[in-house]
C-alpha cells in the first residue's frame, strides 16, 4: 500500500530493488555464459539474456512507476509501453555485445557506458511518457540530468564490474563477489529510476492525486514476481550451464592431460628416459617431410656387442644398469641438435641432421665406439664391452624412412661382421640382419630336413703327457648358397626359432655314437664333450633326451662330458643347478666353456656341481705377451685347483703358451698346436696315427 505521507508503497520500492539486483546478477551471469559459449549457443545465450536482462530492467522501471503515488494506476499507452521495453531489450543487447569482446578499454567503456545510460534512460522516459496524465508533462531538469548521470554512470560501472568478474586463467570467480556487484548495480539502477520519476513535474499534480490509487496494485506484483520469475530460471540454467561447461572443460583437461602423458610413455623409454623408436621415426618422418628435402642427414644404429652375455651372467639389474650408463656416455658423444633413441634392448639410433656431412658423420661414430670402449663400474664389477655402429645417409642411402634404418642395420651388420668394436657406412650389398636371418633360417631348415649338418671333433690333451683325454664335438654347416657358416652365427638363429632343440639332441646323439664307433673300431673310448645350449638346459624335456641318447648308444655315462656357458647356467641359475646335479648323478662330467667371458665369479659358480673349468681361448693366447692375461690365467688355475676343479687351456696354438700352461699346472689343453677340429674321417686318422697298434 502506498504511505500517503511519502507518496511511495514501501514493498514496490523494495520489490524494485530486489528485481534490479536480480537483473544485474542475471546480467553478469549471462555475461559469462556469453563470454565462454561459442556459436549457436553463444547466439542464443546473447538473445535469450538480452530479452532477460532488458526485461528485468524495464521491470525496474514499470513497477518504480507504480509503486509512486503519483503514477500508481494511471493507464498506460500500449506503443510507447512496449517501445520502452525495446529499449530496455537493445541496451541489455549492448551490454552482453560489449562484455563478448577481450579487452575493456577507456574509450570502449566510456561510449559503451554512455549509449548503454541514454538507453535505459529513454526506455524510462518513453514509459513514463506512455502514462495518461492528462496533459503535457515536465521536468524537473536537474533531477533530469542527474537521472542521466546515474543511468550512465550505473551502466559504465555494470561493464567494468563485469569484466573485473571475469574469470582469469586459474581463479574462479567467488559468489560474494558477484551478489555484491549485483547488489551495488541494483542499487543504482533503482537510483536512477527513483531519480527519473522524482524529475517528472505532472500538469495537474491535484488531478493525478485523485486519479492515482492507495490501493495494492495487483499488475506491479504480478510484473515483478513474473520478471523475478523468469530471472530465477534464467540463472539457474545459466548455473547448471556453467556446470556443464566446466565438467566439460575438465573433462578436456583431464584428456588432454590424459594425452599428453600417453604420448609421453609411448614416445619414451622409461628405463633410460630417451626418446624410443615411434619418437625417433616421428623425426625421421618430419626431416623427410619438412621440405627440407636435398639437406643431408644421417642415422646411426648402435648395437652392443655381446650384451646379452652380460645380461644373462650379471643378471638383468646389472643389465639395466649397463644400459643406463650406456644411454648417459651416448649423450655426451652425441651433439645437442642430433636425437638419440633407444630402439631395441641393447639397440640405440641416432638420426643426426646437421653438419653431416661423411667426415663429421665418422667423427661422432669414433666416439660412440672409443666412449663405450672404457671400462663401466657395474656394482662391484668392472664390465668391458664393445659396440658395432653402422650409418646410413639421406640422400645417398635412401630417401625413404625404413630404408634408411633398414641400411644402418645392415652397416650395423657389416661392423659386427668386421670384427666388432668399429663402425661402418652402408654400402650397397650389405643385406639387413633381417633378410640375411630370413635366408639363414630356411636353409638351415632345409640342412636339418637334408641331412647337411656335420660335427667336427677336436682333441683335448693332457697337457704333461700329450695324451688324448677326450674329444669335443663341434657343429658344422657348409651350405651350397651359404658357404660354411661357423656355429657362432648357426646357434643364435636356431636358438631362436626354437630349431636348437632339434639339432641339439642330433648333435648329443651323434657325437655319443661316434665315440662308441671309434671305440668299436679298436680305439679306446674316448670322453665326448657336447656343447650345450641355455635353451636346451632349460627344456623340459632335457633330462629325458641325455637318458634316451645315453640309452640308444650305449655310451657309459661317465664318457659323457658337457659344455655350458657361464651365461647359459645364469640365466636360470636354480634350474640349471637342479638340472646339473642331476648330469652329475648320471656320472656325466659338466665343465664351463669360455670361462672368464661371462663376467661370473668362481664363488658365484661354487654351488653348481661342474668338474672344470675351460679358460676362454681371449686368455690364454695372450699368456705371454700380455701380463694381464697371464695374471688372470694363472689367478683362475689356483681357484680352480683350490675348488678341486680340472683346468682345460683353449686356443692353445703354440709351445709358448703350452709351456706356461704346464707351468701353471693346468691339466689339459685343446688348439691347433695338437690338432684343428676335423671331420670324422679325419679325426679317425688322426686317432689311427696315435694308435697305431689298434688300427
Ligand atoms: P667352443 O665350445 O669354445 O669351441 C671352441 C672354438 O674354438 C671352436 O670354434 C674351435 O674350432 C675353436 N678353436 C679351437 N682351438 C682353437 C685355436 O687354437 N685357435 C683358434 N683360433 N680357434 C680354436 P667353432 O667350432 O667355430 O665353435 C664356436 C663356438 O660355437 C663353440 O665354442 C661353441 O660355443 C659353439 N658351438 C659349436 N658347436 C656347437 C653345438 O653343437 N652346440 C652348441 N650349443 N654350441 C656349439
Ligand atoms: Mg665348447
Ligand atoms: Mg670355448
Amino acid at each position: 500500500m502506498i504511505d500517503a505521507y511519502t507518496g511511495y508503497a514501501p514493498t514496490l520500492v523494495g520489490l524494485t530493488l530486489l528485481v534490479a539486483v536480480m537483473a544485474s546478477l542475471a546480467g553478469f551471469c549471462l555475461a559469462l555464459r556469453v563470454r565462454l559459449s561459442q556459436g549457436l549457443s553463444q547466439r542464443l545465450w546473447w538473445a535469450g539474456g538480452s530479452l532477460v536482462m532488458g526485461l528485468g530492467m524495464w521491470s525496474t522501471h514499470f513497477i518504480g512507476s507504480r509503486a509512486t503515488l503519483v503514477m500508481a494506476g494511471l493507464p498506460r499507452e500500449l506503443l510507447p509501453t512496449l517501445i520502452s521495453l525495446v529499449f530496455g531489450v537493445l541496451t541489455s543487447a549492448l551490454a552482453l555485445a560489449i562484455i563478448q569482446t577481450r579487452w575493456l578499454s577507456a574509450c570502449k567503456l566510456v561510449l559503451g557506458g554512455s549509449v548503454m545510460g541514454i538507453g535505459i534512460a529513454l526506455m524510462h522516459y518513453i514509459g513514463i511518457s506512455a502514462l495518461h496524465v492528462g496533459g503535457p508533462m515536465s521536468y524537473d531538469p536537474l533531477l533530469f540530468m542527474l537521472s542521466i548521470v546515474i543511468a550512465v554512470n550505473g551502466s559504465m560501472g555494470a561493464l567494468w564490474l563485469s569484466f573485473r568478474l571475469k574469470p582469469e586463467e586459474g581463479r574462479k570467480i567467488t559468489l560474494w563477489k558477484t551478489g555484491s556487484g549485483a547488489l551495488v548495480m541494483g542499487m543504482a539502477i533503482s537510483g536512477m529510476v527513483y531519480t527519473a520519476i522524482a524529475a517528472v513535474e505532472f500538469p495537474h499534480q491535484g488531478v493525478a492525486l485523485q486519479i492515482g490509487s492507495t490501493m495494492p496494485d495487483r499488475l506491479a506484483f504480478t510484473i515483478a514476481f513474473a520478471a523475478i520469475g523468469i530471472m530465477l530460471i534464467v540463472l539457474v540454467l545459466s548455473i547448471y550451464d556453467a556446470h556443464l561447461t566446466s565438467s566439460n572443460a575438465r573433462l578436456a583437461a583431464s584428456l588432454r592431460k590424459a594425452n599428453f602423458e600417453l604420448k609421453a610413455l609411448v614416445s619414451c623409454d622409461p628405463l633410460t628416459r630417451l626418446p624410443n623408436r615411434l619418437l625417433l621415426e616421428e623425426r625421421l618422418d618430419a626431416l623427410l617431410t619438412q621440405g627440407e628435402a636435398g639437406k643431408e642427414f644421417a642415422v646411426f644404429f648402435v648395437d652392443l656387442d655381446r650384451f646379452k652375455t652380460i645380461n644373462d651372467s650379471l643378471g638383468h639389474h646389472s643389465g639395466d644398469e649397463l644400459i643406463q650408463q650406456v644411454a648417459s656416455r651416448l649423450k655426451v658423444a652425441v651433439r645437442n641438435s642430433d636425437m638419440l633413441a633407444r630402439v631395441g634392448g641393447d639397440e640405440f639410433m641416432i638420426v643426426s641432421a646437421e653438419n653431416t656431412d661423411k667426415a663429421s658423420s665418422a667423427t661422432i661414430a669414433k666416439r660412440i665406439v672409443s666412449s663405450l670402449s672404457k671400462a663401466f663400474q657395474i656394482d662391484d664389477n668392472l664390465v668391458r664391452i664393445t659396440t658395432s655402429v653402422g650409418i646410413s645417409r639421406y640422400p645417398a642411402d635412401g630417401v625413404e624412412k625404413h630404408a634408411l634404418m633398414i641400411h644402418a642395420d645392415a652397416a650395423m651388420y657389416s661392423a659386427k661382421d668386421a670384427g666388432r668394436n668399429t663402425f661402418k657406412f652402408f654400402e650397397p650389398g650389405m643385406n639387413s640382419v633381417t633378410e640375411k636371418r630370413a635366408r639363414l633360417e630356411s636353409r638351415l631348415r632345409d640342412a636339418i630336413d637334408n641331412d647337411a649338418l656335420t660335427l667336427a671333433y677336436q682333441p683335448k690333451v693332457n697337457v704333461v703327457t700329450g695324451e688324448i683325454t677326450g674329444v669335443e664335438a663341434l657343429l658344422r654347416w657348409h651350405d651350397a648358397e651359404l658357404g660354411h657358416v661357423p656355429p657362432d652365427e648357426v646357434i643364435p638363429v636356431a636358438e631362436e626359432t626354437g630349431l636348437i632343440l632339434q639339432i641339439g639332441e642330433w648333435v648329443l646323439k651323434t657325437a655319443c655314437q661316434q665315440s662308441m664307433d671309434w671305440h668299436a673300431q679298436g680305439y679306446p673310448l674316448l670322453k665326448m664333450a657336447v656343447n650345450l645350449s641355455a635353451i636346451q638346459l632349460n627344456n623340459r624335456n632335457f633330462m629325458e633326451v641325455v637318458r634316451r641318447v645315453l640309452s640308444q648308444t650305449q655310451l657309459p655315462a661317465q664318457y659323457l662330458e658337457l659344455e655350458l656357458t657361464e651365461s647359459a647356467i645364469m640365466q636360470n641359475p636354480d634350474r640349471a643347478s637342479m638340472i646339473l646335479r642331476r648330469l652329475r648323478k648320471l656320472g656325466i662330467t659338466l665343465s664351463i666353456d669360455d670361462f672368464g667371458t661371462g663376467y661370473s665369479n668362481l664363488s658365484q659358480l661354487k654351488r653348481f656341481p661342474i668338474n672344470c673349468l675351460k679358460i676362454d681361448r681371449s686368455f690364454t693366447s695372450g699368456v705371454n705377451s700380455d701380463a694381464q692375461d697371464a695374471a688372470i690365467v694363472k689367478a683362475v688355475v689356483a681357484m680352480a685347483h683350490s675348488l678341486n676343479l680340472e683346468v682345460v687351456a683353449e686356443g692353445i696354438e703354440t709351445q709358448e703358451q703350452l709351456a706356461f700352461i704346464r707351468e701353471i699346472k693346468g691339466q689339459q689343453y685343446q688348439g691347433y698346436l695338437c690338432s684343428k677340429a676335423l671331420s670324422s674321417e679325419d679325426f679317425q686318422a688322426f686317432l689311427k696315427e696315435r694308435f697305431p697298434i689298434n688300427a
